[in-house]
């Protein structure tokens, strides 16, 4: 017989215990965690290395230097978040005392991916913490070493009943996911999440569902391209594109696209070598089958940049593409790889038409010294979040919340937003005894006065 439903009954009972609870307890926990991380940084650091070829700078800036912000942040002010929110109460309630209470919602799942395994794991598990829930954590199997280590710090850090991880696929999610939970936190692909979401409804669990899609980048004729064109590369080529919130494409404007793709190519070289397949600390491809589909998109149009792949080390060089338009096989699907198609326009109403008539995306990124183009587009593009001259520095912050909107997602989290995913919001009104209201009763020329 399989062990899951026995693990999701314990921390049912062990949550009913009121473990979980106390501020102290929570506080004692995250602390456990963030001691028992630093233990183990050098097994992640070298999981990582091997599940997807990661250098320790990017494993530390892009993942392990985020959860530890995510935790001190959460340390310092979670007694904030868990205090009841005094709030108005109407003239007609005269007497009584209005509150809003967070309260955990008991036994959550939380299921990762494999692009940035340690952090979209352990950043929501703080969340779930905090909030004063217990955990079953499943990991991707497609990063099998961080998973194992996953699975060591939660063990030295929680007992079984407060915080655990299952390790494997389809199968064990599946099986999870028939449980009776109380919340679903989920990352991952646009049609996983919908099999979440309908596994959910069946039990009506509540879920928040971290998804992608086509992140546009729009590079306006008035951009500083130098900047524009590294942060571009940066956000593209780091973790080989292999991220949620990577700009999938680039819209440029005509004017400025041949200065643009020559920025462009500087910062690659600057950033990632000549020759990047021969660069020990380039990320490769998680799997043999994202391999033969990113390869298959070289073919698509023109490699202005990269182009290149090694197959025995799972890895495609940077590349840009032109010769793309919307039909293209690379246009029809999320890429999550270090190929960037260009696409060129005129005017930006173009740009705005195209993007909207499509699934609203995980992220958008604008570069423009113009802030009215800025509001216009933020006004008239529904997206989950981004940046205005940057890319991807918005997930980097405890004090944003990331999610999506539409097909990208529902929910969001990071910081106190984690900690409002993970609870329920009770609402609570404190009436006196002291008198009465007489006029809120019904009354009836037939009702019978008792004394
Ligand atoms: P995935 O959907 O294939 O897998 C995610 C998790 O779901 C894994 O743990 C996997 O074991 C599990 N899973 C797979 N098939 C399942 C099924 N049929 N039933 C139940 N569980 C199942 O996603 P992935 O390939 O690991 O990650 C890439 C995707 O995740 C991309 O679309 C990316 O944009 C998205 N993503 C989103 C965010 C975000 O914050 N919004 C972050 C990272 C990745």
């Amino acid at each position: 017989m399989s062990s899951i439903p026995l693990l999701v009954n314990h921390q049912r009972d062990f949550f009913a215990s009121g473990k979980t609870r106390p501020l102290g307890a929570r506080l004692d926990r995250l602390k456990a965690l963030r001691e028992t991380i630093r233990k183990f940084e050098q097994p992640l650091l070298d999981a990582l290395k091997q599940d997807l070829n990661k250098s320790e700078f990017e494993a530390y800036a892009t993942e392990i230097g985020l959860v530890y912000k995510e935790i001190s942040h959460t340390l310092k002010q979670l007694r904030r978040w868990m205090k009841p929110k005094r709030i108005r109460t109407p003239l007609t309630h005269w007497g009584s005392k209005s509150y809003v209470i967070p309260e955990p919602y008991g036994v959550t799942l939380i299921i990762a991916p494999w692009n940035y395994p340690a952090q979209l794991a352990l950043v929501p598990l703080i969340g779930a913490v905090a909030a004063g829930n217990t955990v079953v954590l499943k990991p991707s199997e497609l990063a099998p070493h961080v998973s194992e280590v996953l699975a060591t710090i939660l063990e030295e850090a929680f007992e079984p009943g407060w915080a655990t991880t299952v390790l494997g696929g389809v199968e064990e999610s599946t099986e999870l996911l028939a449980q009776n939970l109380d919340y679903i936190f989920f990352t991952g692909s646009v049609a996983v999440g919908r099999i979440v979401m309908t596994a959910a409804a069946k039990q009506l669990t509540p879920v928040t569902l971290e998804l992608g899609g086509k992140s546009p980048c729009i590079v306006h004729n008035d951009a500083n391209l130098k900047l524009a064109a590294r942060r571009i590369a940066f956000g593209k080529y780091t973790n080989a594109g292999q991220t949620c919130v990577a700009p999938d494409y680039v819209y440029v404007h005509r004017e400025v696209k041949q200065a643009f793709v020559a920025h462009l190519k500087q910062a690659v070289e600057e950033m990632f070598g000549v020759e990047p397949l021969l660069n020990p600390d380039y990320v490769h491809i998680i799997s043999g089958k994202h391999y033969e589909r990113l390869a298959s998109f070289l073919s698509d149009g023109r490699a202005l940049i990269g182009g290149m792949t090694d197959l025995a080390q799972r890895a495609i060089a940077p590349t840009v593409l032109e010769g793309i338009d919307w039909n293209s096989p690379v246009m029809q699907e999320e890429i999550f790889g270090p190929v960037l198609p260009l696409l060129e326009y005129g005017d930006i109403e173009e740009v705005i038409a195209a993007v909207s008539a499509r699934p609203k995306p995980l992220a958008l990124y604008l570069f423009s010294e113009s802030r009215e183009l800025q509001q216009q587009v933020v006004d008239r593009v529904s997206f989950g979040g981004g940046c205005m001259n940057d890319t991807l520095m918005h997930f980097g912050s405890p004090y944003l919340p990331i999610g999506g909107v539409g097909e990208s997602g529902i929910g969001r989290y990071h910081g106190e937003s984690s900690f409002f995913t993970f609870s329920h919001q009770k609402s609570l009104l404190l009436q006196t005894t002291l008198f009465d209201i007489p006029f809120r009763y019904p009354t009836s020329r037939w009702g019978r006065k008792l004394v």
